[in-house]
């Protein structure tokens, strides 16, 4: 279940903020690192964007795509999921087996859906979009966490909301 956080609206020109209305004020985030619910329940679904930023991290899209088809207008398109382990975890999944905390061998040219997580979307017009949250996120509500507001909007989701919506 997705919770809702915030409804945003989109300047189409500027691809800036035009409007932000918070419902859920004094949210908190912080990554435990723990992975447990991010990166060891299958791969992410990857775009065409996600899949040459990982090729330019020096990866062969044959190692690290699991292809799905899909049809659109009735034509099959080649889509995918990053690969995982046999227990489900992400390929590209480290573990720091001391200290019980993970962390992304990709992190810079991880997927979108990476980026944006834990939290999620929804378009529900050209220009506005619907900003959630997944709640069994570890992280969520952390009280050492960082003020989900406009400014962490704009500094770590706006970017990979716009490209997402363009794409999926
Ligand atoms: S705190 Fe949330 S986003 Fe961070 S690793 Fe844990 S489940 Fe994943
Ligand atoms: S690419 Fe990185 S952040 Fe994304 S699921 Fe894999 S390990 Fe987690």
């Amino acid at each position: 279940m997705r919770e809702v956080l915030a409804k945003i609206t989109v300047d189409s020109k500027t691809r800036q903020i035009r409007d932000l209305s918070l419902l859920q004020k004094c949210f908190r985030f912080k990554c435990k690192r723990c992975a447990t619910f991010c990166c060891r329940l299958g791969g992410p679904k990857l775009t065409r964007k996600d899949i040459e930023r990982i090729e330019e991290a020096g990866y062969h899209v044959k190692d690290f795509l699991e292809p799905s088809k899909s049809e659109f207008k009735g034509m099959p398109i080649m889509r995918g999921s990053l690969k995982n382990r046999e227990d489900g975890e992400c390929i590209f999944l480290k573990s720091d087996a001391e200290q019980n905390r993970y962390e992304c061998s990709i992190y810079d040219f991880r997927p979108i859906l990476c980026r944006l997580y834990p939290f999620d979307f929804e378009r529900i017009g050209s220009d506005s979009i619907v900003l959630k949250f997944i709640p069994c996120c570890r992280g969520l509500n952390n009280p050492h966490g960082k003020l989900v507001d406009e400014r962490f909007v704009n500094k770590h989701l706006l970017a990979p909301l716009l490209e997402a919506v363009e794409l999926f």
